[in-house]
């Protein structure tokens, strides 16, 4: 650890940083330019509400599924499809490594929602912190981020007082990718908007074949993947119920069983239950270094 007045190289500290996070299982990491960040995140949520000394904030991302997740029916790709405890865990793990190192305050962000702000507003966007430290870029299926090497990543966030060089947002999206683009050109749609089972994306490629407009129905989707939305509703219904025995039925109907199930012994989540907009993506299942085969195809390749 570095004692009291002894100078931090940022350069080398960043290095460092990065080296720590990607030895545990991150893909890509950047600083995302902090004065950036607080000017589109909206008051409540911009990165000086949660930590009002925050210097830089860094992004992580680990990588999405093996490729062999993807053969899965979608009823089970629900339970082993996501990798998000990864990122969490890498970025905890960060925030108390650089305090130890550099003896400068840090913090774990929490990926949770806000108790202020209703069932889908988070404390913080982690998607524009990833979005702005360039290891991710919006894509026309909901603005997922996608990345041109390692496809579909989860992501998570560190704030620190110690002050890090910001990187810039990716020049480049990869979204849509060709073959989207002339499936776009022949149907006026993309992989993604044709097989979403909720059918709430949808949008419109330019003549340059780059993104124009994306549009998503955040409410179809979440009544799809967020299942934590419907328990309220499910509760309630049974407690209103007159004939009392009803109400009981309706909590022992075998599909809202199967919400006890997943949040006590399954997966452990009730939100993003849903990957087909993914599996249809050519980035996300596709990208050069986007499964644990390709990585080490390439990197054997690499020598
Ligand atoms: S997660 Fe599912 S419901 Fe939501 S946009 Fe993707 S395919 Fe559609
Ligand atoms: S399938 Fe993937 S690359 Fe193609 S338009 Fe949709 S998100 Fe973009």
């Amino acid at each position: 650890m570095k004692s009291a007045g002894q100078a931090i190289d940022p350069a080398a500290a960043k290095q460092t940083i990065f080296e720590y996070c990607k030895k545990r299982g991150a893909l890509a990491v950047g600083v995302a330019d902090l004065a950036v960040l607080e000017k589109i995140a909206p008051a409540g949520h911009r990165p000086s509400d949660l930590m009002p000394r925050v210097k830089s904030v860094i992004s992580l991302g680990v990588g999405g599924q093996t490729q062999g997740t993807w053969q899965m029916p979608a009823k089970a790709m629900a339970y082993s499809g996501s990798t998000e405890v990864r990122a969490y865990k890498v970025a905890y793990g960060a925030s108390f490594f650089i305090e130890q190192k550099f003896g400068v305050p840090s913090i774990y962000v929490p990926p949770d929602i806000d108790p202020e702000g209703g069932p889908r507003v988070p404390f913080q966007s982690l998607k524009l912190h990833a979005e702005i430290a360039g290891i991710g870029a919006r894509s026309l299926a909901g603005d997922i981020l996608l990345h041109p090497d390692f496809g579909f990543m989860y992501y998570a966030s560190v704030f620190t007082e110690l002050e890090l060089e910001p990187d810039k947002p990716m020049e480049e999206n990869p979204c849509p990718a060709p073959s989207c683009v002339s499936m776009y050109r022949s149907i006026g749609r993309t992989p993604c908007m044709k097989f979403c089972p909720a059918q709430c994306l949808d949008g419109e490629i330019d003549d340059q074949g780059r993104q124009k407009i994306m549009r998503y129905d955040m409410a179809k989707c979440a009544e799809l993947t967020q299942e934590y939305e419907a328990v309220p509703k499910i509760l309630a219904e049974a407690v209103k119920d007159e004939v009392r025995t009803h109400g009981a039925e309706g909590l022992l109907d075998p599909d809202r069983k199967m919400l006890w199930y997943k949040v006590s012994a399954g997966s452990g989540a009730w939100f993003a239950q849903c990957f087909e907009c993914m599996r249809v993506c050519p980035i996300a299942t596709k990208a050069p270094a986007s499964d644990p085969i390709l990585r080490t195809e390439a990197a054997r390749a690499k020598g």
